[in-house]
């Protein structure tokens, strides 16, 4: 067996058909914006990996950080024990984080980051003497990870609740906000979405928590909404005892063009779950961030302790990493970069807009969508990189690019004429 054939039939892939495997390339190395197979092509990484190597492949001040970490404390237990690089990461993300999140959980993955958040109403919600306060409210289109609690807050369509019917939660959906981040504000709550909110939150006296994605929904449909409606949304569930969950796993660290989605708003949320570029994409790091009622009120109830406590929890690795990402993010050098994106983008990807089957062309700091009126194959657009030399990875109807902030403008150029190719032929 080669080792694709080995690959094809031993390795499951993300949401892929074990007896239909899709097209596979072997990636060899990368660095910086560029990915190379074991061919030698070189392709850009539009995805940025999942939207997580902010600051490029093997940036070396990540990858040191990582090496002399490696050389002195590469794991150990979280229990009983603590160490540096978590307390230098803690300061670091303080720093950074909207001012009244002070508690820091410290997990693996971006799902996990959200079961810990969910976790943490519901334990705030029972010390808080509203046992029954246990079900979630989020918006539709939404994502938050593939467990078991995140799937159930996920889009129920696009999230196949139908596929685990019984087994996830159900939770309560009300439309996703009706007005864009560039429209202008509709104060009237029938027709901005607050007024379903406000309706759910006031029937129903079983809901720990409001859970979603600020500004700009990820996977459910790269849709990018008004800040007023997180605005008036903290206000509603402040009036009914409903705790506020960010999602910021892929809204974090600069994507939108301020360091957080929260950033857009003049609220903080009660919970914040961040994940994905915590570690500028090197190691997988995830983790939730609360404020001192939520975390003094879990400990001043029963019983006290907050029930979670992972393995590879504040792994010495992924928190020396994520602190090396967040120092180049001091240098301040993204804002001009996710800057540059938006306005290259906005006007390489203009074009678009007259194309047959092409619904909307959207771009917000570093995130740049051509939605067509019909849903693309990946596999098509995986088959066409090594001719554009760029990896995009399009889902639903969304022809999308995260590029890597460190992106030069003749590589943002390429990614573009790389969409607008998908654009016409997919
Ligand atoms: N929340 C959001 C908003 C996400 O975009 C993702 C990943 N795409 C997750 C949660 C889950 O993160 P992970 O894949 O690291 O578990």
């Amino acid at each position: 067996m080669t080792p694709l054939e080995f690959d094809q039939h031993h390795l499951w892939h993300p949401y892929t058909n074990v007896t239909k495997p899709g097209p596979t390339f072997r990636v060899s190395e990368a660095e910086g914006a560029w990915i190379t197979l074991d061919d030698g092509t070189r392709l850009i990484d539009g995805m940025s990996s999942w939207w997580c190597m902010l600051h490029g492949h093997r940036n070396p001040r990540i990858t040191k950080a990582i090496h002399d970490q490696l050389d002195k404390l590469p794991h150990v237990m979280f229990g009983g024990l603590t160490h540096d690089p978590a307390i230098e990461l803690g300061r670091k993300l303080l720093e950074v984080a909207p001012p009244s999140m002070q508690r820091i959980f410290y997990c693996d993955s971006g799902s996990v980051a959200v079961e810990v958040g969910m976790k943490m109403a519901v334990q705030y919600q029972h010390a808080n003497g509203q046992p029954q306060r246990s079900k979630f409210v989020t918006i539709k289109s939404g994502y938050h990870g593939d467990t078991w609690k995140a799937m159930s807050v996920c889009d129920p369509v696009t999230g196949m609740h139908h596929l685990f019917q019984g087994a996830v939660s159900i939770q309560y959906f009300i439309d996703k906000p009706s007005v864009k981040i560039n429209d202008a504000w509709n104060d009237d709550e029938a027709a901005n979405g607050l007024g379903e909110l406000r309706q759910t939150l006031e029937a129903n006296d079983d809901i720990a928590a409001f859970i979603l994605e600020p500004i700009v929904q990820g996977t459910g449909g790269m849709y990018f909404y008004h800040p007023e409606y997180l605005n008036g949304a903290r206000a509603i569930c402040d009036a009914h005892g409903v705790l506020l969950i960010f999602d910021e796993i892929a809204t974090g660290f600069g994507r939108t063009g301020k360091l957080f989605g929260t950033d857009h708003t003049e609220i903080e949320p009660d919970i914040l779950c961040l994940g994905k570029a915590l570690t500028g994409g090197h190691i997988s790091f995830a983790c939730t961030i609360t404020n001192d009622r939520v975390a003094l009120g879990i400990g001043n109830g029963e019983p006290g302790i907050f029930m979670h406590g992972p393995t590879f929890m504040a792994n010495p690795l992924a928190c020396a990493a994520a602190k090396a990402s967040l120092e180049i993010l001091s240098d301040g050098d993204w804002q001009t970069q996710t800057q540059r994106i938006e306005r290259q983008m906005s006007e390489e990807l203009a074009p678009a807009k007259t194309f047959n089957g092409v619904a909307d062309v959207r771009v917000l700091g570093g995130i740049a969508v051509i939605e067509v009126d019909h849903t693309v194959s990946a596999d098509q657009a995986h088959n066409l990189a090594k001719e554009t030399g760029v990896y995009l990875r399009p889902f639903g109807k969304n022809i999308y690019t995260m590029p890597p902030f460190v992106c030069s403008p003749d590589e943002l150029s390429q990614i573009s004429a790389a969409l607008l190719r998908l654009a016409q032929e997919l």
